[in-house]
């Protein structure tokens, strides 16, 4: 494969207009990491486009000589899709300018992205993308999985908001798809991940937004109990502009934080209000009315701030390993295994999210999108975060031992954004009754599976390797 790989390199060396990196090179290194460094791996070439034509270019030498090849925009797949090992990676990290439409609420968005690079944008004429919340996310890989963040209850989850993607596809040609065009191929990239192409460009919907009412508190012991069971009664019927996520983790050790609080488990509460201030300080208080939370803040924020506080949270370089899944009803005996599990959390920064999706997105009919059904509105993701590899095997165990506990209550289905890459038999669980509908795109637009890093649907009568 190595020597496929550089015979490449030098075949692409007189057409190709951007960076063609083999390892040994300046820049390759900090090219070729990822953020999860768990899934950390040497590609023998990285090809970093220029443009659309570069990629073109790239995706027919690679198809043709049978190259493994990864896919890369913002580095943030929790499986490590965007790396191999001795194989190539299509590296997008160039490709990402966006353009805005003030009047039409329109951006059109380079295939490497990150979040920040669309919300920096957008923000200028005072409109939002729906996104995810970490801002050096990337957002190919988060839209084209689906992609929930704050706005999802208010505006939809992101795959619902695209309105046109323009993607090369494995034969290297350039395919359009949105509502009147290739209109398969539209509904598969609305949550199927990055199994028919490499998009370049992304159309976007917008929405005006610039600032938002964020509440945050955090409740110990028995409180913690009485604020899920409240917190699982009341979301159903909330209002769209309200996002309330919940972690069950250590309290961290942050000046923000009373001391008190710090190291102790705690249920940590986060609530985002998209609509009018005064309104949302009263539901605020409403919902803190119970739980006793200490600790407790009510910030108007710009928009920006919101997207970024968390980035410091989530750095490049740990070691991640997550599991998640969908619940139709948060019942009493999935609550006690997350607060038994949290008395042993392997490391400070491991967590148990919650969050409620409705709203919006809860609007959109199981069938218009790959994403699919979203009538089980409770998600868990369970996060472990550490930094040293001797407690990988530890921080893995706890994961999966949790997972196997609350999965009997789980609805079938899961969001490939937040999927290990360990979770290969969950793919066909991730698309259930719309199997063979997304196995029929796939097979048109990628027969031989050459976009097969990733939470991979084979296409007909090709096995699935990596
Ligand atoms: C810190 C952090 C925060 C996150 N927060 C959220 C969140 O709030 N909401 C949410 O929904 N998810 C979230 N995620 C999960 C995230 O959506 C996925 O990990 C996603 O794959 C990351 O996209 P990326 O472009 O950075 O990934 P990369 O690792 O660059 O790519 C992952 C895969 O996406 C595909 N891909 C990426 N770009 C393209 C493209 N232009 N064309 C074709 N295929 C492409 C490829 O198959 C590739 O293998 C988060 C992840 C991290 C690490």
């Amino acid at each position: 494969m190595k020597k496929a790989v550089e015979e490449l390199a030098a075949l692409l060396k007189s057409s190709f207009k951007g960076d063609l990196l083999q390892p040994g090179q300046h820049g390759f290194n900090e090219a070729g990491a990822i953020w999860n460094a768990m899934v950390a791996c040497t590609p023998a070439l990285i090809a970093r486009c220029a443009d659309t034509a570069d990629v073109q270019t790239v995706v027919r030498a690679a198809a043709a000589a049978g190259i493994l090849t990864a896919v890369r925009c913002g580095g943030h797949s929790l499986a490590g899709f965007s790396t191999c090992e001795e194989g190539l990676v299509i590296d997008l990290t160039r490709m990402r300018h966006v353009t805005v439409d003030e009047g039409n609420r329109r951006a059109q968005a380079e295939g490497g992205c990150l979040l920040a690079s669309i919300d920096s944008a957008t923000q200028r004429a005072g409109l939002v993308f729906p996104a995810g919340v970490v801002s050096h996310t990337g957002a190919g890989g988060l839209i084209l999985g689906g992609g929930t963040g704050w706005l999802t209850r208010m505006f939809g989850m992101s795959c619902d908001n695209v309105a046109r993607f323009t993607l090369v596809a494995a034969d290297g040609s350039i395919v359009r798809a949105s509502s009147s065009e290739n209109t398969e191929l539209y509904w598969a990239l609305r949550g199927g991940g990055g199994n028919f192409g490499v998009v370049t460009q992304f159309e976007l919907q917008l929405y005006p937004l610039t600032s938002v009412l964020l509440a945050g508190g955090f409740c110990v012991n028995e409180d913690i109990f009485a604020v899920l069971q409240f917190w699982r009664r009341f979301m159903p019927g909330a209002p769209d502009e309200l996002k309330w996520n919940l972690s069950l983790r250590l309290a961290p050790d942050l000046p923000a934080i009373p001391a008190a609080l710090r190291g102790r488990p705690v249920l940590s509460q986060s609530l985002l209000w998209s609509g009018d201030h005064a309104k949302g300080r009263q539901l605020v208080d409403h919902i803190f009315s119970v739980g006793n939370p200490g600790g407790v803040s009510k910030n108007v924020l710009p928009y920006l701030a919101l997207q970024t506080m968390a980035d410091a949270e989530f750095p490049h370089g740990r070691r991640y390993y997550t599991k998640s899944g969908f619940f139709e009803a948060l019942d009493d005996d999935s609550i006690f295994h997350m607060l038994n599990s949290l008395a042993t959390v392997p490391s400070a920064n491991t967590q148990i999210e919650l969050a409620y999706l409705g709203g919006a997105a809860g609007r959109v009919a199981a069938s218009e999108t790959a994403f699919g059904d979203r009538s089980a509105p409770f998600i868990v993701n369970l996060l472990a975060d550490w930094s040293s590899a001797e407690n990988d095997a530890v921080s893995i165990a706890w994961v999966r031992e949790l997972f196997g506990k609350l999965r009997p209550a789980m609805k079938p289905g899961v969001h490939v954004n937040f999927m290990s890459g360990d979770e290969q038999d969950r793919v066909h669980e991730a698309y259930h009754e719309r199997w063979d509908r997304i196995v029929a795109v796939k097979s048109h637009y990628d027969p031989k599976n050459f976009f097969r890093l990733n939470q991979n649907v084979p296409p007909l009568h090709t096995p699935s390797k990596r």
